[in-house]
């Protein structure tokens, strides 16, 4: 039965709360599971995108590379790539699905508790406000009670150090008592829903991309100065001297394991994110690491943009003269910056010395390929035994680099072009 009787709250109460199991986003699949998915899903669908506008030769003003680079520059297959890329998400997934294993399931319900509990954590904190004041040579009181009178009674219940005694809610205890407490005022509570939807989970966010960016930064360099490590693993993900989108996850699958999975594994393990954050953040630095190899420099592509990493940056990394530098990816530079392995030379002379010596040595390939076609015309009624051990492979590649060819042709304006300015390459790393 409810009596009209009034208890003392200090604080506003917190509500009480109902735990259930949070709904997977699609119906069927797991949330732990999804976050697996997406980023697999996500890195064929932006890599793919990029294939296109190379295919098609779309936008090649903001090429890092000539497609007669491409031709000649790279010590693997495209196939080979595709290869390495899934046996990389093989084992990524696995790694996932034994994390997800473990996992308990996730709840909702709280989140109005949690809230709650921000806005105490404000109310609580201005209580400090009458000290931070009265350090200089203000009386809290005195200048709450003027700006309450003026009307401004918010304010002055914040600066007489969160004392709000006409913010009242009626509530009923568990004993059916009803009672007057305390309650939060509307800036307390919309400060308390942003920090719990936005801030704490961006805190997180960016928690996790610094542990990815250090966890790669130190790995990636220490397999840049051991021997053993470079040529054993990461020499692999070198062979792409013109990186291109889904060349992204080239890497021995040790490598691979080692630096992405277990780099943005442990972001996520020690970022205290949920199952659905965390599909963000795969999301995020997979797209992330397909953009930083995509081989152009857009001006309209955000993730370009976000940081100072980026295609152009990571580009210089796969150069055999920027080998050294560049170690940071896929978001900030600051570990560059730090241990000062940010390259500081020019480009641009470089990048045209690349581009003319991949001209010559194609120009001498094709007038080669022209003088085999002809012996092989001249051969073609009776075929050689070499010709008859000629791979699958071999002729898949043939075809790649016949139309490459084509394309270079037919692109030698463009390829003219790219030897203006700065080629797309933006003039930070220039
Ligand atoms: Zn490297
Ligand atoms: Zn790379």
């Amino acid at each position: 039965m409810a009596a009209n009787t009034t208890l003392v709250y200090d604080l506003p109460p917190l509500p009480a709360y109902t735990l259930v199991p949070r709904p997977p986003l699609v119906a069927g699949i797991p949330d732990n599971i999804l976050a697996l998915i997406l980023p697999v899903l996500a890195y064929w669908v932006v890599s793919m995108f990029f294939h296109l506008i190379d295919v098609y030769d779309l936008f090649a003003d903001y090429r890092l590379h000539t497609p007669a680079e491409v031709l000649t520059r790279n010590r693997v297959t495209r196939w080979d790539v595709v290869k390495d890329v899934v046996l990389q998400h093989v084992i990524q997934t696995i790694a996932g699905l034994i994390m997800a294993y473990f996992d308990g399931p996730e709840y909702i319900g709280r989140e109005d508790y949690d809230v709650a509990v921000w806005a105490r954590r404000i109310r609580f904190s201005q209580k400090a406000l009458p000290y931070l004041l009265a350090v200089f040579g203000l009386d809290a009181s005195g200048v709450a009670a003027n700006l309450s009178q003026n009307g401004h009674k918010i304010l002055a219940g914040a600066i007489a150090g969160g004392k709000y005694p006409g913010i009242t809610q009626s509530i009923i205890s568990s004993s059916g008592i009803e009672a007057v407490a305390p309650a939060f005022t509307d800036w307390e509570m919309a400060l308390a829903n942003f920090i719990y939807w936005y801030f704490v989970p961006g805190l997180q966010l960016l928690w996790g991309i610094c542990v990815v960016d250090t966890w790669q930064y130190f790995l990636h360099r220490a397999m840049h100065m051991n021997k053993w490590l470079y040529v054993k693993f990461h020499s692999r993900h070198h062979r792409l001297y013109v990186p291109y989108a889904f060349g992204a996850l080239y890497n021995h699958p040790v490598e691979g394991f080692l630096l992405d999975t277990a780099g943005t594994g442990i972001g996520f393990l020690t970022s205290g994110m949920t199952h659905r954050q965390s599909m963000w953040f795969f999301t995020l630095s997979t797209i992330k690491t397909v953009d930083d190899h995509c081989g152009y420099a857009f001006p309209w592509d955000p993730f370009q943009h976000l940081t100072s990493n980026n295609a152009a940056y990571h580009d210089i990394h796969h150069q055999s003269w920027g080998i050294k530098t560049n170690f940071s990816q896929p978001f900030f530079i600051f570990w560059d910056r730090l241990f000062d392995t940010q390259w500081k030379g020019e480009v641009k002379l470089r990048y045209e010395r690349s581009r003319e010596a991949a001209e010559k040595q194609f120009g001498g390939e094709a007038q080669q390929e022209s003088d085999a076609d002809a012996d092989t015309d001249v051969a073609s009624e009776k075929p050689s035994q070499d010709a008859m051990v000629v791979s699958a492979e071999d002729s898949a590649e043939r075809i790649t680099r016949s139309s490459l060819r084509k394309k270079t042709a037919t692109l030698s304006p463009s390829v003219d072009s790219l030897k203006s300015v700065n080629h797309g390459v933006t003039s930070s790393v220039l």
